[in-house]
C-alpha cells in the first residue's frame, strides 16, 4: 500500500481548494512513496483535470510546490542511503493534461507562465492524456514541451503521446515514454483488477489478449502492426517476410509471437529508433525522420494498413515555427 493512499478517498483535484493540511501531508506521503521506492528522478503528484484554468490547476500547482518544497527539506537530492555517491536525484514536475485542453487558445501560455516558473524542480514530465493524435492536439504538446525547455533550461520528458513520441524526440525534446507494449494512456485507466489478471497470466496462457493488448512495433511502419489477435496476424507476417527483424529474439522473416517475446522485440525495436532520432543536430533527424515516415506511409499502403497520424508530422511544423522557420506554414494537419 502506497503512503498517499487514503482508503475510502476519492481525490477530485478539480471538487474544490485542497485544505492546505491535507495537500502538505498529501505531497510528503506521495515523495516518500517513490523514494522509498528506489526513485532517482522523483515527480510531483499529477492528476487528469476535468477543466483547466481552475481550482484543479491550483491544487496542481499547490501540491507541485509543496513536493518541491519537501525535496529540498528533506536534501533529498543526495543519494539514498547506501548508494553510490553518483547517484543523485531529481524531482520532475508532472504536467498532466488532456488533448482537448492543450489544444484551446491559451492554456499553452498559462501552463507556460505557471510551471516555467516553478521553483525547486529540475524536470518536467509532460503527461498527454486522452490525445487523439490530431495535428492541432499533438502540435500543443510539441509546443508546450519545447518552449518549457528553451524557457527554463530544464528537460522535458513526454508520455502518452502514441508513435508520435519519435518526432518530439527527432525535435530535441529531451526524452519520452513509449512504453513496450503500444499502450496509450487512457482516462479513466482500466480497472486494477483486470491489470492484475494481465500480469499475472504467463506466456502460455497469454494467447487470447485481454485488457491491455500487447501490440507489435515494426521500424518500417514507425508504429504498430495490423489488428491484436487473428484478424492482425496477415498483417504482422508479411511485414517480418518483407522487412525481417534482426532484434535475435524470434526468427527474423516471422512476426514474435507470445506477449513475452513480443515485449523483448518491440523493447529492442523501439529504443533502436529512439536512438536513430537523437543522434546528430535537430535538422538533421527531422529530416531522417521524414524519409523514414515517407517510406513508412508506402509500406502501410502496401499492408492496407491506416496512415501515420497527423500528429506525427505536426511536431516539426510547431518546432520550425518556434524557430521561427519560414516553411513552419506549410504542411499543417489537423
Ligand atoms: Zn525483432
Amino acid at each position: 500500500m502506497l503512503d498517499h493512499h487514503r482508503p475510502g478517498l476519492v481525490l477530485d483535484p478539480d471538487a474544490g481548494d485542497l485544505r492546505a493540511d491535507f495537500a502538505e501531508l498529501y505531497a510528503a506521503d506521495h515523495l516518500q512513496a517513490e523514494l522509498g521506492a528506489r526513485a532517482t528522478i522523483a515527480t510531483t503528484p499529477g492528476h487528469v483535470l476535468a477543466h483547466e484554468g481552475g481550482v484543479g490547476r491550483s491544487n496542481e500547482l499547490l501540491l507541485a510546490r509543496l513536493t518541491a518544497e519537501d525535496f529540498a527539506a528533506r536534501r533529498a537530492a543526495a543519494p539514498a542511503p547506501s548508494r553510490p555517491a553518483y547517484e543523485t536525484r531529481e524531482l520532475y514536475a508532472t504536467i498532466a493534461l488532456q488533448g482537448k485542453h492543450a489544444m484551446l487558445p491559451g492554456v499553452i501560455e498559462v501552463l507556460l507562465d505557471d510551471y516555467g516558473a516553478l521553483g525547486g524542480v529540475s524536470g518536467y514530465l509532460l503527461m498527454a492524456a486522452n490525445c487523439s493524435q490530431s495535428g492541432v492536439q499533438v502540435a500543443a504538446y510539441a509546443t508546450l514541451a519545447l518552449r518549457l525547455q528553451e524557457i527554463t533550461g530544464r528537460p522535458v520528458v513526454t508520455f502518452g503521446l502514441g508513435d508520435a513520441h519519435l518526432a518530439f524526440l527527432a525535435s530535441g525534446v529531451a526524452a519520452t515514454c513509449a512504453g513496450v507494449h503500444g499502450m496509450s494512456f487512457q482516462f479513466p485507466p482500466a480497472e486494477f483488477d483486470e491489470l492484475e489478471e494481465e500480469e499475472n497470466k504467463t506466456d502460455e496462457e497469454d494467447e487470447e489478449e485481454t485488457g491491455l493488448g500487447v501490440y507489435t512495433y515494426h521500424p518500417a511502419i514507425l508504429g504498430n502492426v495490423g489488428r491484436l489477435g487473428s484478424e492482425g496476424e496477415p498483417a504482422r507476417e508479411a511485414i517480418f517476410k518483407n522487412q525481417p527483424c534482426d532484434c535475435g529474439h524470434h526468427r527474423r522473416d516471422k512476426p514474435p509471437q507470445k506477449k513475452g517475446e513480443i515485449v523483448r522485440h518491440n523493447s529492442y525495436a523501439v529504443s533502436a529508433d529512439a536512438r536513430a532520432f537523437t543522434s546528430g543536430d535537430v535538422l538533421a533527424a527531422e529530416r531522417k525522420l521524414l524519409a523514414r515516415a515517407q517510406n513508412a506511409e508506402r509500406m502501410r499502403t502496401f499492408l492496407k494498413l491506416s496512415g501515420l497520424k497527423r500528429g506525427f508530422f505536426a511536431v516539426s511544423v510547431a518546432a520550425a515555427r518556434l524557430r521561427g522557420g519560414q516553411d513552419a506554414a506549410e504542411g499543417e494537419g489537423s
